[in-house]
């Protein structure tokens, strides 16, 4: 554990040397690993760092997150080089919906528009009007005009969720998050079991029936917020499991339990600070977006964050 605990701090000392030296700033998601999440500049959810990306003035983004958080960082900031040090971490989810896809079903519905959930390819960013987050796609669908049709792509419960907060039809998607997906009502009515009195924050990408039981529905950015002002001592939390580490860190003094063990996304926990070394001294693995693809996409980026 020593050996462990020396190992992190030699490897945290020499990636914040190389950011110096590259002029990089590392942003990294809240599902990360505590280490990873210690040695960035930024912690966020999708919204947050996607806003950072789009206004640093660093050289160099090392995004720790999922491929399609690093390439909205690279569509937002094309000038800048973005290393993902894990290329592999991809998202399920995001790879529920290809551009074919989604131009065929923009012709079947016919004057529709096309709200993207950023959890998606550029490809599909670009066949898109606007995109959105968890924490902002209420706002970004109550936008737009009542008389048209809308489809919501990729994820179909943050769909239902939408639909419900805000009174649109929406098509949806048949698309979602194995991690979330996968908790159940059950498991909630376990959890309060375990943790009488415990408040359940739930994120809007699990199911319509887990969403039911919840005391509060919130992105990430969301449960944060609401932990640090809200009266309560004690939560149980139904999302990926690395937001317990930044919920706890923000509130020392209150309680916070996983709603399901098995909530875990294994994309998200294959980026190290070996990997983020790495990276730095590298510039690779790098993240690139045809300009063709970039520019239709960054509209709808963009459109969101006028949104926010
Ligand atoms: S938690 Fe879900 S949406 Fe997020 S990266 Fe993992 S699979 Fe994708």
């Amino acid at each position: 554990m020593r050996e462990e605990t020396a190992k992190i701090a030699e490897l945290s000392r020499e990636i914040r040397e190389l950011k110096e030296k590259r002029r990089a700033v590392i942003l990294a998601h809240f599902y990360q690993r505590p280490e990873v999440q210690d040695v960035a500049d930024f912690v966020g959810d999708s919204l947050q760092l996607a806003q950072q990306a789009a206004g640093t003035d660093a050289d160099v983004i090392v995004f720790c997150g999922v491929y399609f958080m690093a390439e909205s960082a690279k569509i937002l900031s094309p000038d800048k080089i973005v290393v993902l040090p894990e290329e592999e971490a991809g998202c399920p989810l995001a790879d529920m919906a290809t551009a074919a896809a989604v131009r065929a079903k923009k012709a079947e519905v016919s004057g529709c528009l096309v709200v993207t959930y950023v959890n998606s390819s550029a490809e599909v960013k670009a066949e898109s009007d606007v995109c959105c987050t968890s924490s902002n796609a209420v706002k970004v669908i109550s936008s737009l005009p009542k008389e048209k049709p809308v489809l919501f792509v990729p994820d179909r419960n943050l769909g239902l969720y939408l639909a419900r907060k805000t009174g649109r039809n929406l098509i949806l998607w048949d698309g979602y998050c194995h991690v979330h997906d996968s908790l159940t009502a059950g498991e909630i009515e376990a959890a309060r079991t375990r943790h009488p009195g415990a408040v359940v924050m739930v994120h809007p990408e699990c199911r319509p029936e887990v969403i039911r039981l919840a005391d509060h529905v919130a992105s990430t950015g969301g449960m944060l917020k609401y932990a640090k002002e809200a009266p309560f001592s004690a939560f149980i939390v139904g999302t990926e499991q690395g937001m317990l580490y930044p919920l706890q860190k923000a509130c020392p003094d209150k309680s916070f339990y996983p709603a399901a063990p098995h909530m875990v996304c294994p994309n998200m926990k294959l980026t190290t600070l070996e990997k983020v070394k790495w990276a730095l001294e590298d510039l690779a693995p790098r993240i690139e977006v045809a300009p063709e693809i970039r520019d239709r996409a960054r509209k709808a980026l963009t459109r969101m964050l006028e949104l926010a």
